[in-house]
């Protein structure tokens, strides 16, 4: 018998939900461990106080007596919440969170101690940081790196350690993590939006973007999980066969939470409203064991920290209910995947949302302004916005029927359709009264009624305007939102930058008003940009023949997705912006590269093993039982025997076939991996991608084919049916 399996599911068998008390009303825990302004206010001089909160808003730098001052209340307030020890915390290129813990504690003379924490220390940190990816910036520049303060995400406490959230750079200035673009990149957008706001308010000052993601997962038992050397090692299943019941029946979607989930969202909740992540919505998902959480929105830089917090902190917390989260975004075969939408939207400092229609014609031309330039936008840079999601996991989500294809299309229903259908026949130049009238009332007036009972919804789209906001849809679960939210608001922030220079040409060189060189430069973005809309079935083959026609890219694996990313295009795009330079760009793209050659490897390496090490054996003790079985019925009933064993001598057969199978393919498949390994960079990408990787299906039907041929009993591997329905 196979005993680890066997040994599992008891396990699992005997779990009782973990007993979660509500320790207080939920606003109550919300930001206590949190150095938010209510903190800053009990512990902060006024003069630091002003000081800090002017560097959120305004981007003031903070001066070092200043920072003295901070790094002290800091430090006071955290002991008073018994911290013993802080961090800076930051995002390296592994897409992960990093962290080394020093004590405040330090020695003094005369064999006493006591706590310290200054201004230097709160500022800036040098982590060894030589083992984290850096695509060879640091390498050609100077070898180290530092930490620096990241004022505008509020420190706090997770267990025992003060966490202060920073960027983190070279010494020559080039960001070695993914926050610092995303910084840049929320400047850019800042910039730029807020010049084109003044058209419509005249002491428009900033604008943010806003971030609301929405976090998929699969919760299985930790002894289940840890029964399976694939899910542990890749994070997903390599081999399984389907269960009779999958998730055919959509019965666990919305369906009621089983208890021993609902017992770690409750405690997963109560954590973050002490680290003051706002979630706010649970429920199933549609797969079984799949599960989604989605907070408030917040400020995009905000809400990216939360949101890498939250997987760090639903990891920890998952132990103490026994399970393991799986983020990978596709961890079973033929079921769905896991994604986390990404829903965007810019907004004023008093909280207009600038996606949303207002009270007046104005505030109605403002909202299209924005609307018909992100369309724009996401139009001449779909492949960037497609490489921005690109990971060899996510490969396996975008185009399964289940999520988004690789096609970057727009979604925005038919009745906004109809309103830039309309102003595509908005008169060149000049408008006259009766027309201004026309677009006033009929057009423009009526969007806010259109918007109201906005239902239409599809699903397949991979960008999809959703009544205020834009829903980044394709963004795999795994992924550090920073990534595609740098990229996403550094298009838009271009786009609203040369909408701007070309309604200013309008109105002074061609004398037009304000409102007509904007509807003039609207209509000309509308009709560009038409190719990008999609209003149709996302999943179905007509839409990749006619995104083809329409010359969209359908960059279906991550080497072929990651070449744009340096582009002259994309290097002239995110330079001007400065968001990124090339030499940045260009180790983000070899470090991409390489995290999915690695993981390639890895899963073929992991594969191999399991097929050859655990299945084979398996087969042949298998088979030995039917022939020993076989040799009996022989012995008792003679030449009779062939009719009564017939099944049996059917099987030895199959089962010999299926193990000579495995045996070819995994060879073929080393030997592939061995000519891919002694490539390099792209090469070497491509040939996993085009060499090995096929062979992992190829095994893989062999090896789900034993599973139902070999006695339950000996079977290695614990099932999907088990993962997936224990409970
Ligand atoms: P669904 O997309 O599942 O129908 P909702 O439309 O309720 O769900 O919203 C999903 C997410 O959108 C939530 O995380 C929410 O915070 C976010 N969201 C709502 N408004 C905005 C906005 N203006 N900017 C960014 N995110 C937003
Ligand atoms: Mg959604």
């Amino acid at each position: 018998m196979s005993t680890i399996r066997f040994a599992a599911l008891q396990e699992t068998l005997n779990r009782k939900p973990v007993s979660i008390t509500e320790k207080e009303r939920r606003s109550v825990l919300f930001g206590q461990n949190v150095f938010n302004k209510h903190a800053m206010q009990q512990y902060l001089t006024r003069a630091a106080y002003d000081s800090v909160i002017n560097a959120i808003e305004k981007g003031t730098r903070i001066d070092r007596k200043i920072a003295d001052q901070v790094a002290v209340s800091m430090k006071d307030w955290a002991i008073s919440k018994g911290a013993t020890h802080y961090t800076h915390w930051f995002q390296p290129l592994t897409g992960a969170t990093a962290e080394k813990h020093d004590a405040f504690f330090e020695s003094i003379n005369g064999g006493l101690a006591m706590e310290k924490f200054d201004g230097k220390q709160l500022v800036q940190q040098e982590p060894d940081a030589s083992s984290f990816p850096n695509g060879g910036i640091r390498n050609t520049f100077e070898a180290r790196g530092y930490t620096a303060w990241d004022p505008t995400s509020p420190a706090f406490i997770y267990e025992t350690t003060l966490c202060i959230p920073t960027i983190f750079v070279s010494y020559t200035g080039e960001a070695l993590d993914n926050k610092t673009p995303l910084l840049r990149a929320l400047q850019a957008i800042d910039t730029h939006a807020t010049a084109v706001c003044k058209y419509f308010d005249k002491n428009a000052s900033k604008v943010n973007a806003t971030l609301g993601w929405e976090q998929e997962y699969f919760l299985i038992d930790d002894a289940l999980a840890n029964s399976r050397p694939d899910l542990i090692l890749t994070g997903r299943t390599l081999l399984g066969h389907i269960p009779a019941k999958g998730q055919q029946l959509d019965d666990h979607y919305f369906g009621t939470i089983p208890a021993r989930a609902m017992s770690f969202m409750q405690d997963l909740e109560q954590e973050c409203m002490l680290l003051g992540i706002p979630v706010k919505t649970r429920h199933n998902e549609v797969a079984p064991n799949q599960f989604e959480l989605a907070p408030i929105f917040e400020e995009a830089n905000l809400a990216v920290d939360h949101n890498s917090l939250l997987m760090d902190v639903m990891e920890k917390v998952s132990k103490r209910h026994h399970f393991k989260v799986l983020f990978h975004e596709k961890p079973f075969a033929e079921i769905n995947g896991s994604g986390k939408h990404n829903n965007w939207s810019l907004s004023t400092p008093d909280g207009t949302n600038l996606l949303s229609p207002g009270k007046t014609p104005m505030k109605n031309l403002q909202f299209l302004t924005f609307f018909i330039n992100t369309i724009k936008a996401v139009y001449e840079n779909e492949e960037l916005l497609r490489a921005s999601i690109a990971s060899a996991s996510n490969d396996h989500r975008l185009g399964a029927n289940e999520a988004p294809p690789a096609i970057i299309s727009v979604f925005i229903g038919s009745q906004l359709s109809n309103v830039l259908n309309e102003l595509e026949n908005v008169t060149k130049g000049k408008l006259s009264p009766e027309e201004k009238t026309d677009l006033k009332l009929n057009i423009i007036g009526k969007i806010p009624e259109i918007l109201l009972d906005n239902t239409d919804r599809n699903r397949t789209s991979a960008f999809a305007f959703t009544g205020n906001k834009f829903e980044f849809r394709a963004v795999g679960s795994s992924a550090n939102s920073a990534i595609p939210m740098t990229v996403l608001n550094t298009i838009v922030a271009k786009q609203l930058k040369e909408f701007k220079i070309e309604v200013d040409a309008l109105i002074d060189d061609k004398n037009l008003k304000k409102d007509e060189a904007i509807f003039n430069i609207l209509r000309e973005y509308i009709k560009d940009s038409k190719n990008i809309r999609f209003e149709g079935d996302g999943y179905g083959d007509a839409w990749e023949k006619e995104a083809k026609k329409r010359g969209l890219s359908n960059n279906k694996t991550t080497p072929e997705a990651l070449q744009v990313k340096t582009a002259k295009k994309t290097v002239a795009l995110f330079e001007e912006m400065e968001v990124l330079n090339k030499v940045e760009l260009e180790a983000r793209y070899e470090i991409d590269i390489e995290q999915y050659t690695k993981r390639l490897q890895i899963e073929s390496r992991v594969l191999g093993d399991i097929a050859r090490n655990h299945v084979v054996p398996t087969a042949i003790i298998y088979q030995n039982t039917l022939l020993e079985n076989t040799k009996n019925l022989k012995e008792i009933f003679g030449d009779e025997f062939k009719k009564i064993a017939k099944e049996q001598i059917e099987l030895i057969m199959i089962i010999s076939n299926h193990i000579t199978e495995i045996n070819a393919l995994t060879l073929k498949m080393i030997e592939e991996r061995r000519n891919a390994k002694g490539l390099k960079g792209l090469k070497s990408a491509q040939a996993y991608s085009k060499k090995v990787k096929p062979y992992f299906a190829q095994i893989r039907l062999h090896c789900d084919k034993l599973e139902t041929m070999v006695d339950d009993n000996l079977w290695p591997l614990t099932k999907y049916r088990e993962l997936l329905f224990t409970r």
